[in-house]
């Protein structure tokens, strides 16, 4: 069984650079979700982006960073294609990897997004360690999420064995202690951890100094693959 981390990084802050630049510090793959525009946040412009495609995959993150699943028509296809369209030319290759705003999507979306041409989705399910499927599921996110949030998470969306697996790290919100939880498994079974988050949330609560040593600690491990998420699509 393959052992694989991956990271993804959702918005196109221009704080993504400093991001860049710990990642390639510590050897780590990643990929950076951009939207054109975003009327909650900054996004970089063009250049920047096509820049940052240099050294790491750029992935879909709609035109408007809209909830795709209040769209359809014509509409959701404008937001999908329209993005697929605006990579190609900005990066000047054709995009791979997708992810849905908010983590939000349905069948409806899946398969605008698979017929716009992208080959994988991440959604934003945390403590997944799953390696295949079309849509890849995430481990962590940088994050100060709360032992109550993550138990909320899995009940929602009812993943017993899951819930049933995460008891067993504590149940823990550490983030250093979730991390070896679950590279402990994937040491035994294989699997792919995939650590995600924005840059401008973790300005927003001082996470640099945690997230540089926590990269670290991904780097170098025996035996792992680092891929990109465009790698996981085919897997
Ligand atoms: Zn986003």
């Amino acid at each position: 069984m393959d052992k694989i981390i991956t990271t993804s990084w959702d918005d196109g802050h221009p704080l993504d650079f400093r991001l860049a630049e710990l990642l390639h510090k510590y050897n780590l793959k990643a990929t950076f979700y951009i939207p054109k525009h975003n009327p909650q946040n900054v996004v970089m412009g063009e250049h920047d982006v096509h820049l940052l495609s240099k050294t790491f995959e750029i992935g879909g993150h709609t035109l408007n960073h809209v909830n795709l699943t209040r769209l359809n028509g014509n509409a959701l296809k404008e937001q999908i294609d329209g993005c697929y369209n605006w990579l190609t030319a900005v990066v000047g290759q054709k995009p791979v990897s997708f992810c849905p705003p908010f983590g939000a999507f349905n069948n409806t979306v899946l398969r605008a997004v698979s017929h716009a041409g992208f080959k994988t989705i991440r959604s934003t399910q945390l403590l997944s360690t799953s390696s295949q499927q079309l849509v890849a599921h995430t481990t962590l996110q940088m994050y100060k999420h709360t032992t109550l949030t993550y138990a909320k998470h899995l009940i929602k969306r009812a993943r017993v064995n899951d819930l049933a697996f995460w008891l067993l790290s504590g149940p823990t919100c550490d983030l250093f202690k979730l991390v070896d939880f679950y590279l402990c498994d994937i040491d035994k079974n294989g699997g792919c951890f995939h650590l995600w988050g924005h840059s401008w949330e973790i300005e927003k609560f001082n996470l640099w100094v945690k997230l540089e040593s926590l990269l670290q600690h991904l780097s170098q491990r025996e035996g792992y693959h680092y891929v990109a998420n465009a790698e996981l699509a085919k897997r």
